[in-house]
C-alpha cells in the first residue's frame, strides 16, 4: 500500500491566525510536521510500504524534512502541476489530508478560504460550493484514489464527510480567528490511531468521481479580477465578478481555474 499525505497548515491544532506565520513561523512548522508524522506513523502501522508527503501550504516549503519519519518521501516547493495534490500521480492507493480547513464563506471556521484567500470569494463545482477538500478529493478520484481521512477543525466536518472521508477534529472554532484546540500530543494520538484504523479498512472507501461535463465557477472579490481571466481560452464571464469554465475533463477544468486565480492575483488597485 502506498499512501499520499497532503499537508496544509490552517487545520493544525494550536493554529488560529495567519499572523502566526510571521510571529512564530518555526513553532508552527514544527506543529505541522509533528501532525504529519503522526499520520505517517498510522499509515506505517496499517502496513503502508511507502508514504509520500506533499507540502500543500503557501510556499509549500513548511515541513521540516529532517524531523519527518525517515521512511517518507517529501514533495515540497512550488509550482507543482497538481498543487496540493502533487504525488497523486505516483501510483498511490489512498490519500490523507492533514491540517485542512473549511471552504471560503464558512461561518465560524478557522481561516476559511479556497486556494486563494486574496481573490476567491466562492468556487462552485457543477453548481455546488466546493472547498479544497472536495476539489482535491476529485483530483484523487480522477486517479482512482479515495481520500480516507481529513483532519482540521469542526467547521470542516460536513465537507470531509460529504466526500466520504473520516473527519478528525483537532480544534473547535469559536470564530474565524479563535479556536479551542486539543493539546498537540492528543491531536497526534487521535490522527495516528484514526489513520491506522481507516487504512485498515481501505476497501470501504470510494474515489470521488465527478461525472462530465465539469463546470467550475469562480466568484472573485472584484470585477477587475475577472478581466485577465478572460485571456484563458474557453473561460467565460457569467457576471461582474463571476467566471466559468466547462470541460469534460476534470483536471483540465481544475487547471483552468488555477490559471484564472494566478491571473486574478496579478491585479493591483488601479
Ligand atoms: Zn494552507
Amino acid at each position: 500500500m502506498r499512501v499520499l499525505i497532503s499537508a496544509d497548515w490552517e487545520g493544525i491544532a494550536g493554529i488560529v491566525s495567519w499572523a502566526q506565520e510571521q510571529e512564530e513561523s518555526m513553532r508552527c512548522r514544527r506543529l505541522m510536521t509533528a501532525e504529519v508524522n503522526a499520520a505517517v506513523q498510522g499509515a506505517l502501522a496499517a502496513g503502508a510500504e511507502q508514504v509520500i508527503v506533499n507540502d500543500s501550504h503557501g510556499s509549500m516549503r513548511n515541513l521540516i524534512i529532517e524531523e519527518l519519519h525517515p521512511s517518507v518521501r517529501l514533495i515540497s516547493g512550488s509550482l507543482k502541476e497538481f498543487s496540493m495534490m502533487a504525488g497523486i500521480q505516483m501510483d498511490v492507493d489512498a490519500a490523507v489530508f492533514i491540517g485542512y480547513h473549511a471552504k471560503a464563506g464558512t461561518a465560524r471556521a478557522i481561516l476559511d478560504h479556497t486556494y486563494s484567500g486574496s481573490c476567491v470569494y466562492a468556487w462552485r463545482l457543477n453548481g455546488i460550493p466546493a472547498g479544497e477538500t472536495t476539489l482535491n478529493a476529485a483530483i484523487a478520484g480522477y486517479f482512482d484514489v479515495p481520500v480516507v481521512l481529513v483532519s482540521g477543525d469542526d467547521g470542516l466536518r460536513d465537507e470531509a464527510e460529504s466526500i466520504g472521508a473520516v473527519h478528525v477534529q483537532v480544534k473547535e472554532a469559536q470564530s474565524r480567528y479563535s479556536a479551542c484546540s486539543i493539546h498537540p500530543e492528543a491531536a497526534r494520538e487521535r490522527i495516528e490511531s484514526e489513520v491506522r484504523s481507516v487504512l485498515g479498512r481501505i476497501r470501504e472507501f470510494q474515489p470521488l468521481k465527478v461525472s462530465p461535463p465539469v463546470t467550475m465557477e469562480l466568484d472573485v472579490v472584484s470585477s477587475a479580477m475577472v478581466e485577465p481571466m478572460l485571456l484563458i481560452p474557453g473561460l467565460e464571464r457569467q457576471g461582474p465578478r463571476t467566471a466559468a469554465f466547462t470541460d469534460d475533463d476534470y483536471v483540465t477544468a481544475y487547471k483552468a481555474m488555477r490559471a484564472a486565480i494566478a491571473l486574478a492575483n496579478t491585479v493591483r488597485r488601479g
